[in-house]
């Protein structure tokens, strides 16, 4: 019998290497968008910026920069949404090998769950594109950008799934946002934490941001799970 009821992934550069596929096409849309909203500065140089204020935490580069550049909040809006919404054009995707992998493992330990934010359509595309969502007992889909939406996510997540919040895993790259879910519903937060990622500068803003463990990649969670005895391995009775 499985220690845990459920492990709950997040898509973006928890399973997909956002940053390496999608961002910098995404980048760039912002960048024309903004100059069209009358930044002046080419795209490569707004784009500098858009790495600059990620690395320094921001987590919205898009707007920072938009009004660093006398972009107004409407055309920094434009400028948000043409880097959020791409469904019509979400290239051809695919897991890594290593995350295929450790996918089956954790799917062997538990049920899982997608818990992803963002633009609905865009993500269900990326979704589709990887071909994954048959490997979840459930995929929910929260969407726009609404700060702690996930905490009431992954509560209704729980409570449908009737997962006991203290035998359930989420593993996510954000701090502010699958952690802070994670902790305030009582679940053992995993923080993927890759070098280089979009999120890899956004701190944790409160004690409810902390992880329990933190990982380079989501392909290390299931060697965790098996070190900290949540693999489901029978062990001795006294
Ligand atoms: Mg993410």
């Amino acid at each position: 019998m499985s220690a845990l009821d459920g492990i709950v992934l997040d898509l973006d550069d928890t399973l997909l290497d956002t940053t390496t596929l999608l961002v910098p096409a995404a980048d760039r849309r912002a960048a024309a968008a903004l100059r069209s909203a009358g930044a002046r500065e080419d795209d490569d140089a707004i784009v500098a910026r858009f790495h600059a204020c990620r690395a320094a935490g921001s987590p919205t580069a898009i707007q920072d920069v938009g009004a660093a550049l006398g972009v107004d909040p409407a055309g920094c809006e434009r400028a948000l949404r043409a880097f959020l919404e791409f469904a019509d054009s979400v290239p051809p995707l695919a897991l890594t090998p290593a995350v295929a992998a450790a996918f089956d493992e954790l799917a062997a330990l538990a049920p899982l769950a997608l818990l992803t934010q963002g633009h609905r359509p865009t993500q269900q595309a990326k979704i589709d594109r990887l071909a994954i969502a048959s490997r979840f007992e459930c995929v929910v889909i929260v969407d726009g950008l609404v700060a702690d939406a996930k905490v009431g996510a992954l509560e209704r997540l729980l409570h449908e799934r009737g997962w006991r919040a203290e035998q359930v895993v989420v593993c996510g790259d954000r701090p502010t946002s699958d952690i802070r879910a994670a902790n305030r519903n009582g679940c053992r937060g995993v923080l993927v934490r890759r070098e280089g990622s979009e999120r890899a500068g956004e701190r944790a803003n409160s004690p409810s941001d902390e992880p329990w463990r933190t990982l380079v990649c989501v392909e290390e969670l299931p060697a965790l799970l098996q070190r900290e005895g949540l693999a489901g391995v029978s062990r001795p009775t006294e």
